[in-house]
């Protein structure tokens, strides 16, 4: 059989900056500082700049970036926070970790983003926040869903965990809400070598509070003006993070061109194609197709050692942790209708085309299969 085709590929990537990546490893390394200390400071600079953001504050993931946050705004039991069940789960744990209820909306059926006008419709006195996902590296209709929060005066949490290098009318995530949360997990668009995140904001009070709580509550060592968590970003993540930053242009460049180099050739395929808003530039972190036949093809590329994905197989009103919820199947139709045909195909900077016409290949010999069969 040729070689497999992962869904996304860390060694390619490796091949190409591993030398950057392993003098950065070694400069922690030799001055043997591991925790916060001047890489983290340096990296977060960066981050905020890339971000056209005032403040950037690291710590230990991107579900630590959203709980964070959400503690710093002061949002706590009793509260509610609406958001969307076609995502990783992290983004409703977050909410329910500061004692919070995630209230799950429907999403855009074009976008697969929060639906604005949904988000509306469900604020109670309850509601304190809404959190939009840039799901897949396309940015939620922020536009919108900043209109509603205004007038409702709520606040605007973006999980950008996948959407590292995307825009909405020409800014970026960081900067689109109150805060935003990033995340470094290895597969992300930018990714460490371990776990990590960001939280990125404009606002003074959010960055100083996420600070204090990521390092036990504290701004001198033996005083401990709260209580907080161990959530630092660590030296060794920042490093390697900042030796890839200046890739990250490059990498979105290359993830559109791939991106819509797979909607040319498979344009006249019988499946459905991402499609995106025209205020988004696309970080394309997941290619997401839709077909009725969405387990047989999957199986198909698999077969052929294509490694395709799905995500999110199962929405989280349907997931047993979120059982005392209450949800059922029909309560989210677009959400669950989404759940059930759609398919990421590999993406990757370095994907060649000689591999991403393989990947066409092999879905277009599984539909004229279909046709055959019919
Ligand atoms: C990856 C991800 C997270 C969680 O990030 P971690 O760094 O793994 O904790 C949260 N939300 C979304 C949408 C993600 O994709």
């Amino acid at each position: 059989m040729a070689q497999a085709i992962p869904l996304v590929d860390l060694q390619a990537q490796y091949r190409v900056i591993g030398d950057e990546v392993d003098a950065a490893i070694r400069r922690v390394i030799s001055a043997t500082s591991f925790i916060l200390g001047p890489e983290v400071a340096t990296f977060e600079k960066a981050f905020a700049a890339y971000c056209g953001a005032e403040h950037c504050v690291g710590v230990s993931s991107g579900t630590a970036a959203l709980e964070l946050a959400l503690r710093a705004l002061g949002v706590g039991a009793g509260d509610e926070v609406i958001t969307t069940a076609h995502t990783f789960i992290a983004t409703a744990e977050a909410i329910s970790a500061v004692g919070a209820v995630p209230v799950f909306v429907d999403i855009d059926p074009v976008t697969f983003n929060l639906d604005p006008g949904l988000v509306e419709q469900a604020i109670t006195p309850q509601t304190r926040a809404v959190m939009p996902v840039h799901l897949y590296g396309q940015p939620a209709n922020m536009t919108r869903i900043n209109q509603i929060a205004r007038e409702h005066g709520l606040w605007v949490i973006e999980d950008a965990a996948q959407a590292h290098g995307a825009l909405w009318n020409g800014q970026r995530p960081g900067v689109l809400g109150d805060v935003a949360c990033f995340s470094f997990y290895p597969g992300k668009n930018l990714g460490a070598y371990g776990d990590a995140g960001a939280v990125v904001t404009n606002r003074a009070e959010v960055a100083e509070k996420v600070r204090l709580l990521r390092n036990h509550g504290r701004r001198d060592k033996y005083v401990h003006e709260e209580i907080g968590f161990g959530e630092r970003l660590d030296a060794l993540q920042a490093a390697i993070l900042g030796a890839k930053l200046p890739h990250l242009e490059g990498w979105t460049a290359a993830r559109n061109r791939l991106a819509e180099r797979y909607s040319q050739l498979l344009a006249d395929v019988e499946i459905d194609l991402p499609q995106v808003a025209p205020e988004a530039r696309h970080a394309w972190h997941l290619y997401v197709v839709r077909t009725p036949r969405r387990d047989e093809l999957l199986r198909h590329l698999h077969a052929q050692g294509i490694g395709a994905g799905v995500h999110y197989p199962l929405p989280l009103h349907l997931q047993p942790a979120y059982a005392a919820l209450g949800g059922g199947p029909g309560d989210l139709p677009v959400t669950e209708a989404v759940a059930e045909t759609c398919l990421s195909l590999p993406l990757y900077p370095e994907m060649t085309d000689e591999q991403q016409d393989r990947v066409v290949q092999a879905i277009e010999e599984f539909v004229t299969d279909l046709v055959y069969a019919a």
